[in-house]
């Protein structure tokens, strides 16, 4: 059974084929600077055919359309016919306190989605133009929308309220949603069967350490707790994102230098973390060659972030009071042997212990970093937001049966 999986980004239409059964990505493709000058396509297949050409696309539709001409074409296609697609499977970043799971796309879940534009203004829409623009292509093939957010929604209110008056909860729905929740899931989720345990009593922290960040406490295959918030600038510091600082500083900067409120967002969302720090680069690998070299900027940004991470999942095994595992996952925390080591260094105490060697050897691989006897077991996860996409589409549609 091959699902379909489709990420529509506001200039960009990425997409992959999986195979159910085998979990094989049978193709994995990408439209980019839709409307813009020069948009571009690649599209490349488990048996090595690869294509990569300027395209003319105006809109989505004309994403979609090239998708489904490579998808079934003679030479890079992997299907002889649209009918072979059984579903597809939606990311859609926001879905409010509207969404707690998965759910087929229907008029009303389209209604819903628009009512969460004001959280992902600049995604929820796009990821609705993917949808409409299948729904008129594809039309008779089910469709799901999976929800960046949908995983935090077990957070007590303890967790996700702000300490501002209660009418902005009420009237606006200020509060914090979380997202990576679909990656959260996935890792806390094959954490588990590492343990050989059911969901039920265990306690793990999960750290999404990419361009974009955010670690979750996940009690009982639930989670309680998450760092990102309304939006995805909240907690540790990120590529260009600020992470959390004191509130006061936005209008104090928005005064001093005479700014608009999208200016400061732009600041806070794009020149900011990694990047505003070291004044070199957002990307850890040049962060980690230049600090060797001796700029103490760059090892100043990465110091910031392992110190900040390390509070973060101490709090977190405070807040689970306990743990039993924790879980690195995404660009960073897949791959970054020194980000680890840092950020857990410290923590023995608590009875997390690495053993050296096998952090050094394994890099974006499932394996177990932790100390033979280490209380606490440390795992490298690579994240796989699609194939859960896909698992989860094909659970809810019940296709499995
Ligand atoms: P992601 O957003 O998950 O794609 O992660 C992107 C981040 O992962 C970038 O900052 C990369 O520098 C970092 N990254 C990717 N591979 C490595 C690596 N081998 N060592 C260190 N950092 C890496």
């Amino acid at each position: 059974m091959k699902i379909l999986v489709i990420n529509s980004g506001s200039s960009s239409l990425k997409y992959q084929v999986i195979a159910y059964e085998t979990r094989e990505v049978l193709c994995v493709g990408l439209c980019e600077r839709i409307g813009i000058d020069e948009p571009l396509m690649s599209h490349k297949t488990n048996n090595g055919k690869e294509y990569k050409a300027v395209r003319d696309f105006k809109t989505h539709k004309d994403a979609v359309f090239a998708m489904v001409e490579m998808m079934t074409s003679k030479e890079y296609g992997i299907i002889d016919d649209l009918n072979e697609i059984k579903a597809i499977g939606h990311r859609v970043l926001h879905g409010g306190e509207e969404f707690t799971a998965p759910a087929q796309v229907t008029d009303e879940v389209k209604q819903a989605i628009r009512r969460c534009f004001a959280w992902g203004p600049l995604h929820n829409p796009a990821n609705l133009t993917g949808i409409e623009v299948c729904e008129e292509i594809m039309p008779g093939i089910p469709q799901v929308t999976i929800f960046d957010t949908a995983f935090h929604q077990t957070m007590p209110a303890k967790a996700f309220l702000y300490a501002l008056p209660y009418k902005y909860y009420e009237d606006l729905g200020i509060r914090r949603y979380g997202f990576h929740g679909t990656s959260h899931m996935y890792v806390s989720q094959e954490a588990i069967k590492l343990l050989g345990k059911e969901p039920e009593g265990t306690k793990i922290v999960t750290c999404h350490l990419g361009n974009g960040s955010s670690f979750a406490a996940v009690k009982d295959g639930k989670c309680v707790d998450t760092t990102m918030g309304l939006t995805p600038l909240a907690g540790i510091p990120m590529g260009t994102r600020c992470g959390d600082i004191d509130p006061a500083i936005v209008p104090y900067i928005m005064k001093a230098e005479n700014l608009d409120p999208d200016q400061i967002d732009h600041i806070m969302n794009k020149e900011s973390g990694m990047l505003g720090i070291s004044g070199v680069s957002s990307d850890f690998r040049d962060l980690a060659a230049t600090a060797k070299e001796g700029n103490e900027r760059s090892q100043l940004a990465l110091d910031i972030f392992t110190y900040q991470g390390k509070k973060i999942i101490a709090s977190y095994i405070a807040a689970l009071g306990g743990v039993d595992a924790l879980v690195f996952t995404a660009g960073v925390g897949e791959n970054d042997v020194n980000t680890r080591a840092e950020m857990l260094k410290g923590l023995e105490f608590m009875g997390i212990e690495i053993d050296h060697d096998k952090n050094a050897n394994l890099r974006g691989k499932v394996g177990d970093i932790s100390k033979e006897g280490s209380k606490v077991r440390v795992f490298i996860i690579p994240t796989n937001e699609e194939l859960s996409i896909a698992l989860q589409t094909v659970e809810l549609l019940g296709l499995a049966d």
